[in-house]
């Protein structure tokens, strides 16, 4: 069976939900790295999709996100970008934009991105429609998910569909 590693890592604006989305899916199973001089942590995870044994090494922000105050090596060697809001918060949705050019700014090579609309549990509250999200999704060539880290919703989806491009690009 085929091997491939990749480092995916998570953006979006303070309290969207990243940490919690990130322990609801690799919650049990993990080992978890802290890398100080990056201000950031990374857990790994293993999962087999279509005969290929696929390592995510997961990166998590430090909690000190804002535009521009990432370190470079955060982004670097990325090749994969879950970039995720708060469907509660139009702002949040707006933000993904300035995650999107930090992004492109700092990766040279092919990259999976997956938008995330997370607290989709609080869904009495949404300030960003389905299409909306969709549309923009489409329109930067992402993927798609809405997800609850609460209640455990979507996150596996969301990071299966994500190895599942992947390997394509291996
Ligand atoms: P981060 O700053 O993006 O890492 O966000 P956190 O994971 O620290 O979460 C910020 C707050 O949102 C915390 O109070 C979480 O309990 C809450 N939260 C995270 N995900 C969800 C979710 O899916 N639904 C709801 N209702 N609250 C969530
Ligand atoms: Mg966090």
């Amino acid at each position: 069976m085929n091997t491939i590693e990749a480092k995916v890592v998570v953006l979006g604006t303070q309290a969207v939900g990243k940490t919690s989305v990130v322990i609801r899916y690799v919650g049990g199973m993990f080992s978890k790295a802290v890398s100080p001089t990056i201000g950031a942590s990374f857990f790994t995870y293993k999962l087999t999709v279509n005969n290929y044994r696929v390592k995510l090494q997961v990166w998590d922000t430090a909690g000190q996100e804002r535009f521009r105050s990432m370190a470079p090596m955060y982004y670097r060697k990325a090749n994969a970008a879950m970039l995720i809001y708060d469907m509660t918060s139009a702002d949040t949705f707006y933000d993904i934009k300035e995650w999107v050019s930090e992004l492109k700014r700092n990766v040279d090579n092919p990259i999976v991105m997956c938008l995330i609309g997370n607290k989709c549990d609080l869904s009495d509250n949404r300030e960003v429609s389905v299409k909306e999200a969709q549309e923009y999704a489409e329109s930067i060539g992402a993927l798609f998910h809405e997800t609850s880290a609460l209640k455990n919703i979507g996150i596996e989806e969301a990071f299966l569909e994500v190895a599942q491009q992947l390997i394509k690009l291996y």
